[in-house]
C-alpha cells in the first residue's frame, strides 16, 4: 500500500467547496489520495438562496448551525477530511457606496492572525499541493481575496522555522493552484452548446455579465467527469446556498461531459516544473513517498521555486 499524496483546498465559505474543484476532490479521493478542505469562515452572512428554505424556521433561528450541518454532509458525499478555520464571514458588502465591513470579520482580521491559523492547519496536515482563488478572488467577495492572499502568505510561511514558531513544524508544499472551474471560457461552451441543441440556456444573463471578463491561463485540466454527480450531490447538500432549480443544474450531465469533461486549474507557484497539457494536480511529484522526500528538500532549501505567477491581490 503506498503511501497516499495530500491535497488542502482552501475555500472562503462552505459551499465554495463543492462549486469549485469538487469533482476533482472525489477523483483523488477514489484515487486513494488525502483531500482537506479548509473552509476559511462559517458562512454566516449568506443569503438563502433556495427559495423553499427562506422562511424555514431552524434556518431564520441559526443559519450558522444549519451551515455547519450542510457541509458535513456535503464532506460525507466528497469523501474528504474538513478543517474550520474559525474566522467570520465578512459578508458582500451591496450599495452605492459600499458600506464598511462588519467588524470582527474574516477580510478585517490582522493578516498574521489569519495566516497563524492555516499555516497550523499546512503543518499539520502536510499537503504536498494546496489550491485557492485567484488574486481577484474569481468573483469579488472580500473573502475570497482574502482566502487567495492568506493562502499564499500561508504557502509562504509554512516552510520557514523562524514564521509562526508556535504553530507547529515547519512544512513546505510544492504546488499552489488557483481553481479556475467557473472560467468564461466554460460557460461560454455551455451556452453555445445548448443554443445549437435548440435546449434553453440558463447561461444568457452569465454570458452579458461576463463579456469583459478576462480569460485565464489554464495549465492543468483534471479529467473528473466521471465525478460531476458526486459534485452534484455535494453542492446539493448546501440548500440554503443554492437554488435546485437554478443555473447550476442548467446542463445536463451528459452534455457537461461532453463539453468541457474536465475541472480547470491555474498554476500559482510550484518547485517541480509545471508541463504543457498538465492533468493531474500532482504532476511531477510522483508517488506519496517521493512527494515527501521533494517537500524534505524544499524545506531544507535543496530545491527552488521553478514556476512562479503570482500577482499579488
Ligand atoms: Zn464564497
Amino acid at each position: 500500500m503506498s503511501r497516499p499524496l495530500r491535497l488542502l483546498a482552501v475555500h472562503a465559505h462552505p459551499d465554495d467547496e463543492s462549486s469549485k474543484g469538487a469533482a476533482s476532490m472525489a477523483f483523488y479521493v477514489a484515487r486513494g489520495e488525502r483531500v482537506r478542505v479548509v473552509s476559511c469562515t462559517g458562512g454566516e452572512r449568506g443569503d438563502v438562496l433556495n427559495p423553499r428554505l427562506v422562511d424555514d424556521p431552524d434556518v431564520l433561528r441559526d443559519l450558522p448551525a444549519f451551515r455547519r450541518r450542510e457541509m458535513a454532509r456535503a464532506q460525507e458525499i466528497l469523501g474528504i477530511e474538513h478543517t474550520w478555520l474559525g474566522f467570520v464571514d465578512s459578508g458582500l458588502p451591496e450599495g452605492d457606496p459600499l458600506p464598511p465591513l462588519p467588524d470582527g470579520c474574516f477580510a478585517l482580521e490582522p493578516l498574521d492572525v489569519t495566516t497563524e491559523a492555516l499555516v497550523r492547519v499546512i503543518r499539520e496536515f502536510r499537503p504536498h499541493v494546496v489550491t485557492t482563488y485567484d488574486e481577484n478572488g474569481g468573483y469579488p467577495h472580500p473573502d475570497h481575496i482574502m482566502c487567495h492572499v492568506v493562502s499564499l502568505a500561508a504557502f509562504r510561511a509554512a516552510g520557514d522555522p523562524e514564521a509562526f514558531p508556535h504553530a507547529g513544524e515547519p512544512w513546505q508544499p510544492l504546488k499552489l493552484y488557483y481553481n479556475q472551474t467557473l472560467s468564461a471560457a466554460r460557460v461560454r461552451a455551455f451556452h453555445e452548446e445548448l443554443t445549437d441543441r435548440g435546449l434553453e440556456s440558463p447561461f444568457a444573463s452569465w454570458m452579458e455579465r461576463w463579456k469583459d471578463r478576462v480569460d485565464r491561463t489554464t495549465t492543468t485540466r483534471v479529467p473528473a467527469g466521471e465525478y460531476f454527480e458526486t459534485r452534484n450531490r455535494a453542492l446539493l447538500a448546501h440548500a440554503t446556498q443554492i437554488d435546485p432549480d437554478g443555473a447550476w443544474f442548467g446542463i445536463p450531465l451528459e452534455v457537461e461531459r461532453d463539453v468541457w469533461p474536465t475541472e480547470d486549474f491555474e498554476a500559482a507557484c510550484s518547485y517541480v516544473p509545471i508541463v504543457e497539457g498538465e492533468n493531474d494536480l500532482f504532476g511531477g511529484l510522483g508517488d506519496g513517498q517521493q512527494a515527501d522526500a521533494l517537500a524534505a528538500r524544499a524545506l531544507a532549501g535543496e530545491l527552488d521555486i521553478v514556476y512562479d505567477e503570482i500577482k499579488e491581490a
